[in-house]
């Protein structure tokens, strides 16, 4: 846990969240400020920083976090109509929470380019 680190305080309970899935190495809950109908965020409770900050050493956890999206996807009912797993990284990618997250959006058509 870091301290001071808003997502580890969600793992640790410390803050409330709508937790939609838990294993022993992966949480996932909604967001606080939906952009889409569905919109979870699916998180390690390893405290890592961002995608950049990984190493190979984290490649089965990286892959745990896309399978996990993926079914929470199956489970919210938009796998069929498609949805978005996404890093937002460092300043230019737009992550306002330096505890990596992985953002799954669904339930309605995505602009491409993202803004
Ligand atoms: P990012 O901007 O990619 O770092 O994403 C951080 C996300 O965390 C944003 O979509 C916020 O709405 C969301 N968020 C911030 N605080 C909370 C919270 N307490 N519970 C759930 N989601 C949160
Ligand atoms: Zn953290």
């Amino acid at each position: 846990m870091t301290t001071g680190c808003l997502f580890c305080r969600i793992v640790s309970r410390d803050i409330p969240a709508a937790v939609v899935y838990e294993d022993e190495q992966i949480l996932a809950f909604d967001d606080i400020n939906p952009q889409a109908p569905v919109h979870t965020l699916v998180i390690p409770k390893l405290h890592l920083s961002s995608i950049a900050e990984t190493t190979p050493e984290d490649a089965p956890l990286l892959g745990q976090l896309i399978r996990v999206g993926s079914q929470i996807a199956r489970d919210k009912g938009v796998a069929e109509t498609g949805y978005r797993l996404v890093a937002n990284t460092g300043r230019h990618g737009g992550q306002s929470v330096l505890h990596l997250h992985l953002h799954l959006l669904g339930g309605r058509p995505m602009q491409w380019p993202p803004g």
